[in-house]
């Protein structure tokens, strides 16, 4: 398949050869995404996909990227931001079907891209594909712990991907991984919240007539799962109480299915004519609110607004703390 984008996603955490339970930081890799001297005092933003496995983390990533590109194109152009083609075929970061699992570690876009804000600052956005979340044994569930509470530390917007209706026990993961990567923050990072966005992304949302797809129908189905939890289960209000500590704001997002030719998934080849238009409308609607260069911000760590060249060495120093 010929790449449209010539840049491809590079594996920053990598599972060790000797112990593929444990992980290793890609220096070079990290250094070629966010190494050069032309952005190296640019704020940077990352935004991480993460949750279960093989739920359409690393797809809906291409959309991002198409967004992205799009917008720069616009901005550099100065031309009216159009985007997502019926001709076009999504590509960029690898998403396939099958039982095997894809995505292994962390991933980066191989280069950030760059977008004005709307205060007139240029901010390197750069796109993360995280491991999927299996529990299946305490050796996995540990590894992929570790995942998501790594990237929830590196990122400002954590996207947590579920399908269909947000489960008890999704939360309460959700909850464990996020308190498990607040232990690695020092006292500074302790007043206030310590992370910034977190983005539930509902995929095949069956009930549009109770809660529309969107924000707006997200917000008020997250609210409901949140309050309706039955009053046995005392754990869910310290789950709740807890993201809410932890997260300065909290999205929620419905999403139709994306139709059968993207769910039948041998002849889906990426393109965008053979999606069903509803989830076409709903992702850009879902991306641009998120990524506008209104809503933009750059990752937040003790306090301060992180360039990539800091980035560089928070990225050192977590994966440091997290695998020794
Ligand atoms: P990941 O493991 O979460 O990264 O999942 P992938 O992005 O590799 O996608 C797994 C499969 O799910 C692909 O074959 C997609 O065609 C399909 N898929 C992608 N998005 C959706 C969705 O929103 N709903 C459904 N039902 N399938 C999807
Ligand atoms: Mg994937």
């Amino acid at each position: 398949m010929e790449h449209r984008h010539k840049v491809f996603p590079i594996q920053v955490i990598v599972p060790h050869t000797s112990n593929p339970n444990s992980f290793r930081l890609n220096e070079s890799g990290l250094h070629s995404v966010l190494g050069h001297s032309a952005i190296a005092n640019k704020k940077v933003v990352i935004v991480s996909v993460a949750g279960a496995t093989r739920k359409g983390k690393s797809f809906l990533l291409n959309f991002f990227l198409e967004y992205l590109y799009a917008l720069q194109n616009s901005q550099q152009n100065d031309i009216q931001l159009e985007w997502l083609d019926e001709a076009v075929q999504l590509q960029g970061f690898h998403w396939r079907s099958g039982a095997k699992r894809d995505t292994v570690g962390i991933w980066l876009w191989g280069e950030p891209i760059m977008i004005e804000a709307a205060n007139g600052e240029k901010y390197a956005i750069v796109l993360m594909d995280c491991q999927g979340i299996t529990l299946e044994n305490a050796q996995s569930s540990n590894q992929c712990s570790s995942i998501f509470a790594l990237s929830t530390l590196l990122s400002c917007i954590q996207c947590y991907n579920i399908v269909d209706v947000i489960q008890e026990d999704s939360l309460q993961n959700l909850s464990l991984f996020v308190e498990y990567g607040r232990l690695f923050l020092n006292e500074a990072q302790q007043f206030g919240k310590p992370f910034q966005n977190l983005v539930f992304m509902v995929r095949d949302h069956k009930s549009p007539e109770e809660f529309p797809f969107g924000a707006e129908g997200g917000e008020a189905y997250f609210e409901q799962v949140l309050e309706n939890c039955p009053d046995s289960l005392e754990e869910l209000k310290v789950v709740k109480d807890n993201l809410r500590e932890c997260f300065e704001q909290i999205f929620c997002y419905l999403l139709p299915h994306p139709g059968q030719k993207v769910a039948d998934r041998n002849s889906f080849k990426g393109y965008v004519k053979d999606i069903r238009p509803m989830f076409r409308e709903e992702v850009k609607k879902m991306i641009s609110s998120l990524l506008n260069p209104h809503a933009i911000k750059p990752k937040i760590v003790n306090g301060k607004e992180v360039t990539c060249k800091k980035m560089i060495e928070y990225i050192r120093e977590c994966a440091r703390l997290f695998y020794k």
